[in-house]
């Protein structure tokens, strides 16, 4: 018999009681969810073929189709962040070989290029700098000039707080015989978006941010030209775990009796449940109107402290996620969201990728996008531009 005796001994940490703070996610996500939601996730659990939970599946997908404003069959949501969504929409469009054009303006253009080229896709960009839009006239260039297969788009590039106009430009995808891919993660239940009147294939999202659920679970939809073409691969998609079709039958998108594919996130779907049911309560088009409400009070009271946003032109930025330019000369731009973090609990952060050091980040989505949350946020950011300011040297 083998000897009983461990060999790594007892970790102390894990003797000591959990300890966390209750921290305001002011960021560009996650966002605190609601005590409903965070509820939901704690309710008993359940095996993930059982009849009710099933049910449950059947009622987020329906949640999911309202929030993505389609009626794809193939509407879903993948165990795992907004990475696995990313991989999974680029894996399933594209083929090893075959051409996507990445449309850049941030790091999350950025991104897909790179989980495109580990896949490898052969991958072509144009590129924008941070904080500009990708224009009708400069994508039909692209396509025109690299006939891709796919294109790449993310419409809240929340690296710079740009929101890219889609209206049209899935019409001129399928002009040019080709895809396209939407990234909301950022963005979707915070403003108008239109899956299927935009003409959409593939558009996924977060549950952590506007949507008001935990991490670790990403709503995704594929429309039916999608699925034609994942049905028309000439091999099969390389990962089981993220392949659309085997992940449709376990949420019940196909004829087919649901089969065993992974052990999907329970109590990450309960809680997306109750996020998405707050939103079928509240109606979609006022959380719309919420964040957008939201986001101006809080543009607003900036501009009164005379502070700018990274993106000038207000009717281009997101309702969800703004970057603040740090002012010119400004002693130690990370000492803000410290301050913040260590007297309030408050969580501010800087950059991401090309505007690390030029912007600070801040976000109202989901549950926290209220006017009260602004009002506190505005009252203790000035308090600690103006200690951080006033730090003796
Ligand atoms: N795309 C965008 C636009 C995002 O803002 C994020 C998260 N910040 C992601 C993708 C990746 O999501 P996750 O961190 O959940 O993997």
């Amino acid at each position: 018999m083998a000897e009983w005796r461990t060999k790594v001994p007892v970790p102390k940490q894990l003797l000591e009681p959990l300890d966390l703070p209750s921290v305001h996610l002011f960021g560009p996500g996650p966002a605190n969810p609601s005590l409903r939601t965070y509820n939901a996730h704690a309710m008993p659990l359940l095996g993930h073929l059982h009849p009710e939970f099933c049910k449950v599946m059947d009622e987020t997908k329906a949640g999911l189709k309202y929030v993505f404003q389609t009626n794809n069959a193939y509407t879903l949501a993948i165990t795992g962040s907004g990475h696995a969504a990313m991989e999974a929409a680029i894996m399933n469009l594209v083929e090893r070989g075959e051409r996507i054009l990445v449309c850049v303006n941030g790091l999350w253009g950025n991104r897909a290029r790179d989980i495109a080229e580990r896949q490898g896709c052969d991958v072509q960009a144009i590129e924008k700098p941070p904080g500009e839009y990708h224009t009708y006239g400069e994508i039909e260039q692209g396509l025109k000039d690299y006939k891709p297969s796919v294109l790449f788009l993310v419409h809240s590039e929340s690296s710079s707080g740009i929101c890219q106009p889609l209206d049209g430009i899935g019409a001129l995808c399928h002009r040019y015989n080709c895809l396209i891919i939407v990234d909301t993660v950022a963005s979707l239940g915070g403003t108008p978006f239109f899956t299927d009147d935009w003409d959409l294939d593939c558009v996924y999202t977060g549950s952590q941010k506007c949507l008001g659920a935990p991490p670790g679970i990403s709503p995704i939809t594929f429309s039916p030209r999608a699925i034609a073409k994942v049905n028309s691969r000439e091999f099969k998609v390389p990962s089981f775990y993220l392949d659309i079709k085997e992940l449709g039958n376990y949420w019940g998108c196909d004829e087919g009796p649901r089969r065993y594919q992974h052990t999907g996130a329970v109590s990450l779907v309960y809680a997306l449940r109750e996020s998405l049911a707050q939103i079928a309560e509240e109606g979609l088009e006022n959380s719309w109107k919420r964040h957008h409400n939201t986001i101006e009070h809080l543009w607003a009271g900036l501009e009164e402290m005379g502070l700018r946003m990274f993106v000038k032109d207000k009717a281009m930025r997101l309702p969800t996620v703004t970057s603040i330019r740090i002012p010119e000369g400004f002693p130690d731009w990370k000492a803000v969201p410290t301050y913040l973090m260590k007297k309030h609990k408050i969580e501010l952060v800087g950059g991401l990728g090309p505007t690390l050091g030029k912007v600070w980040r801040v976000g109202f989505m989901g549950h926290n996008s209220s006017l009260e949350n602004v009002d506190k946020f505005l009252r203790l950011f000035k308090e600690a531009l103006e200690a951080v300011k006033n730090r003796p040297k």
